[in-house]
């Protein structure tokens, strides 16, 4: 029997009652367990068991498979549900979560992150800098970001990574994960590479060094977190190989 605070990530159908629940605990990282009964409405643990809700859990492991016998809601984010675009900003972020190396979902800092993103998204609105629409795609990056630092290939960012020079960085190489200087660009070093500007690098090089509470505060302008947004989603797909079919729909739904 355990006890653990865990986030609800996905679900399948079993059966004609049941489900199998992948949820994500600051201890024990991923883990799946079957709730009886729990396509019925009036399931005592129902509301507790819906996706990204976050929650105490009681899972009896007794018989191999985990069973959930209670669920009790610590933070339903329900303004997540105030949208389809929220809605499915987090139904990418517990794609990611769902697809990444079991190693780093030990990170309890990284599990803290995911809940405070899943806060920033919830309360996401259109403010006087940016658009719902632009905020979300922020956020969007900002989690892609860390997931690609947690998992060790943090990009460099200060200088190029062909010749070591601090001096025109016009390019970003997304295979290398790194910024290149348009000397060694122009001399052919790192074909993969887009362009990028400083206040890219600057964003981008913010969020990679700034801790889970303070990397949320920064402004940048729809310009610069569009490209950041397209760089840090082709170098995550590159590094991690995570093609997420919720990341297509978000982009279409922001579209639209
Ligand atoms: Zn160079």
């Amino acid at each position: 029997m355990i006890k653990t605070k865990a986030l609800v990530l996905k679900y399948t159908n079993m059966n004609d009652n049941d489900r199998l629940f992948t949820v994500f605990c600051p201890e024990h990282g991923k883990i799946s367990a079957i709730s009886k009964g729990i396509r019925s409405h009036k399931h005592k643990d129902f509301a507790a068991l819906q996706p990204f809700c976050y929650s105490e859990l009681v899972i009896d492991n007794s018989r191999g498979l985990g069973y959930i016998s209670s669920a009790q809601i610590l933070e339903s984010f329900f303004e997540l549900r105030s949208g389809v675009e929220k809605m499915s900003l987090a139904a990418y972020v517990a794609d990611l979560v769902s697809n990444l190396a079991d190693e780093i979902m030990y990170d309890d800092e990284f599990f803290r992150f995911t809940l405070n993103t899943l806060f920033m998204i919830a309360k996401a609105a259109d403010g006087s800098k940016l658009t719902l629409n632009d905020e979300l795609v922020r956020l969007k990056t900002i989690y892609e970001l860390k997931v690609i630092c947690t998992s060790g290939y943090m990009p460099q960012l200060q200088s190029c990574m062909c010749c070591g020079s601090d001096k025109s960085l016009e390019y970003f190489d997304l295979y290398g994960g790194g910024a290149v200087c348009t000397s060694c660009h122009d001399k052919g070093f790192a074909p993969e590479s887009c362009e990028v500007t400083d206040s890219v690098l600057k964003m981008m090089s913010y969020i990679c060094q700034s801790d889970d509470k303070s990397v949320f505060k920064f402004s940048a302008s729809p310009e610069t977190i569009d490209l950041a947004a397209k760089i840090s989603e082709e170098y995550l797909i590159n590094k991690l190989e995570i093609v997420s079919a919720r990341l297509e729909y978000f982009k279409n739904i922001i579209k639209a």
